[in-house]
């Protein structure tokens, strides 16, 4: 049976994930930008939580909670701070305890060990997401011993290689969407609060049911996008092939929270526009862009959808 309600354990886990985000990542969003990152303290409590490594097998270090459980606790991270989420760990595979512990320079040399002519180039300066780094990785006759290749030999012959890299995508598109659908979700419930308060009691009634009206519009498309998610990931776990579900759900849910933001911004008028700790739109409209860019732009997706949909090839 498909169903889309979380378990007990799976509530707890949220709520506890989101509490946590809350008051450790949200709550100081704003110093967590200005410093281009975490303190090593907060590193260190969501490690201990568990974050990041949510979705790697038990064997591997991780958790094993599978990828249900984890977009719902990846929603809770893009709803209290994505930037500092990814200063963290980025979207749930990619959390290894290297990732989790180092900062990005020490990083390289903490992987120098497993290939060569492998180092960080330059930390760009980018419109969001500030809290988390991004640098250039340099390549310079990087070699990496066979015994080192993920997935094995054999998972690099030939065209393999590519396809191993493209399937990872599976898994990480659909995280980088449920983090999305947070960072949406929080736009629209700022949106939500502040039509509440300002109007419903003194309420301009015409003007009320318009904002109110563009309020649905975007909730609607915020749980469309959540749904698209929820089954790329459900198909996951079973390992049914999901990749035209995964790209789905990536593209929708990135343009859904692109509109979430910007129509929040437009309902509160000048007031989306401050920059202070508790009005984060302004942020969190930076933020959003880049999840309709990275892991595959929107049209990126599409194309991999229009493959699988119209010639039924394998796309890539
Ligand atoms: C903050 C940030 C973090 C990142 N992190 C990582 C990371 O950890 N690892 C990593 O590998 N990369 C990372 N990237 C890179 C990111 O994945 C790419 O920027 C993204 O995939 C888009 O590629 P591009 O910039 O080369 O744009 P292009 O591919 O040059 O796209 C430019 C435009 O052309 C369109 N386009 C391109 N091809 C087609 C096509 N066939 N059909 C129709 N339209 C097309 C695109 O949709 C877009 O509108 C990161 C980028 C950013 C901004």
């Amino acid at each position: 049976m498909l169903s889309f309600e979380p378990t007990e354990e799976q509530k707890l886990m949220r709520d506890s994930v989101g509490d946590f985000a809350r008051a450790t990542l949200g709550a100081h969003a704003r110093e967590h930008e200005a410093m281009r990152g975490v303190p090593d303290a907060v590193r260190r409590a969501a490690f201990e939580l568990g974050l990041g490594t949510m979705d790697l097998p038990e064997d591997a270090g991780g958790q094993g909670l599978g990828l249900v459980t984890t977009v719902l606790l990846e929603e809770e991270l893009g709803r209290a701070d994505a930037a500092a989420a990814f200063a963290l760990a980025g979207p749930g595979a990619f959390g290894t305890a290297v990732a989790e512990l180092a900062p990005p320079l020490e990083r390289a040399a903490l992987l120098a060990p497993f290939a060569s002519g492998f180092s960080v180039g330059k930390i760009e300066d980018k419109m969001g997401l500030r809290a988390s780094e991004t640098a250039e990785l340099v390549l310079d006759d990087c070699r990496v011993p066979e015994d080192n290749l993920l997935g094995g030999a054999d998972a690099h012959a030939g065209k393999e290689g590519f396809m191993t890299a493209m399937k990872t995508f599976d898994t990480t598109r659909p995280l980088v969407g449920a983090m999305a659908c947070g960072i949406g979700r929080a736009a629209y419930e700022h949106a939500r609060d502040f039509v509440r308060e300002r109007y419903l009691l003194s309420r301009p009634i015409p003007r009320y049911a318009a904002l109110a009206e563009r309020l649905a519009r975007v909730g609607r498309r915020l749980e469309a996008a959540r749904a698209l998610v929820h089954h790329a990931v459900y198909l996951a776990d079973l390992e049914q092939p999901n990749a035209k579900e995964a790209s789905m759900a990536k593209a929708y849910a990135g343009q859904a929270a692109v509109y979430a933001c910007t129509e929040a911004i437009d309902i509160c008028g000048a007031h989306g526009t401050l920059a202070g700790s508790d009005q984060l739109l302004e942020k969190w409209f930076r933020d959003i862009k880049v999840f309709d860019i990275f892991e595959g732009t929107g049209n990126i997706q599409r194309v991999v959808i229009a493959k699988r949909i119209v010639s039924g090839l394998k796309a890539f």
